[in-house]
């Protein structure tokens, strides 16, 4: 990005620019080179206008969340990262047309384990299954993200998506969300940013929902690698099996590639366990994929994005 560029990005944003961002600190895996330019977007009507500049300056661009889903490279991002901020946290909860069930709009940019707590303190049910879920409501729609046999598809009845163009609301049969991926989604990609959500909810009594949320964060703490950074599930579970379950069978808990290490605590999680590249991830990720495909017959495809 040159000196002109730099400038006018500065006369259409008001919220915080850096130049040069590790995106270290931008993702749950404490891993990646930095960014070109990183912004912290406070204000909803400055996306519009920024997504028209990097069109028309020819920049890359891209929106992450809380990065819990992401591997950066080493080499980083010659463009510009979007994270969210204040004005893409609203929420407001309200009930459906017919009274009978609940809603929350939120913003992309909302946590997603803030969510469900505050869902919990309403007496709406239905997003139980996000406490503990580290990220955003972005990040949680575009992952179809899930746990205990709920996930976002199951609740969200509408999307706003934002273009250097237009706003778009995706409703009902176009919101087709997959396993850990939105499908909807796929012809925005690299051009839209969700910005918001509506949540359909049913009502329930608030310590029920408390107490149940509870008892999914034990699980989670007892299951999951708390020491290391990761970025959760690495793989996505194959039909009818448990990519960790494959993993651990195939004796790979431990095995390590520079810093990166398959976690002694679940086989599907890759923890940065002393200063790892992202090179080490992935070199490590090649070696678990073909030991299970040769000892399994089971390709195993990521969950995490790369950027
Ligand atoms: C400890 C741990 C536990 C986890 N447990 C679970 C779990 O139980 N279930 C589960 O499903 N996942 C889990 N995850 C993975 C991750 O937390 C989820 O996928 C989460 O929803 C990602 O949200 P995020 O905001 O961090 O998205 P990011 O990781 O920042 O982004 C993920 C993808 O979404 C895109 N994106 C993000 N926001 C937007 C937006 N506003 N508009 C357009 N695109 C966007 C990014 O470009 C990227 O491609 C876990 C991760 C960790 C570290």
């Amino acid at each position: 990005m040159d000196g002109s560029q730099k400038d006018k990005l500065r006369g259409i944003i008001s919220s915080t620019i850096i130049f040069e961002c590790s995106l270290k600190k931008y993702t749950s895996f404490s891993i990646g080179g930095p960014a070109e330019c990183l912004i912290l977007l406070d204000k909803k009507d400055e996306l519009q206008p920024l997504l028209r500049f990097c069109s028309l300056e020819n920049l890359p661009w891209h929106v992450i969340g809380r990065g819990t889903n992401v591997l950066v490279k080493d080499e980083g991002f010659a463009g510009v990262i979007i994270v969210l901020g204040k004005e893409f946290k609203e929420i407001h909860p309200g009930e459906s047309r017919d009274g009978k069930k609940r809603s929350l709009m939120a913003g992309a940019g909302h946590s997603l384990t803030r969510l469900s707590a505050l869902c919990s303190d309403y007496g709406f049910s239905g997003l139980e299954f996000g406490a503990g879920i580290p990220g955003t409501l972005g990040g949680a729609l575009v992952m179809n993200a899930g746990a205990w046999g709920g996930e976002m598809g199951q609740i969200v009845t509408e999307v706003t998506i934002e273009t250097a163009a237009k706003k778009i609301r995706v409703t009902g049969e176009q919101l087709d969300f997959g396993y850990r991926h939105w499908q909807g989604f796929a012809k925005y990609k690299g051009q839209g940013v969700v910005t918001g959500a509506t949540l359909l909810l049913e009502s329930g009594a608030p310590e029920e929902i408390a107490t149940t949320c509870r008892e999914l964060l034990k699980k989670r703490k007892d299951r999951q690698p708390v020491h290391f950074p990761n970025a959760g599930s690495f793989f996505k579970n194959p039909a009818g099996e448990s990519a960790g379950r494959l993993i651990d069978s195939c004796g790979l808990k431990g095995m390590r590639v520079g810093g990166a290490m398959v976690s002694t605590v679940h086989g599907n999680f890759i923890v940065n366990r002393d200063h790892a590249t992202a090179r080490d991830v992935l070199n490590l990720m090649d070696k678990i994929k073909k030991t299970v495909k040769e000892s399994k017959g089971i390709d195993l495809e990521p969950e995490v994005h790369f950027i």
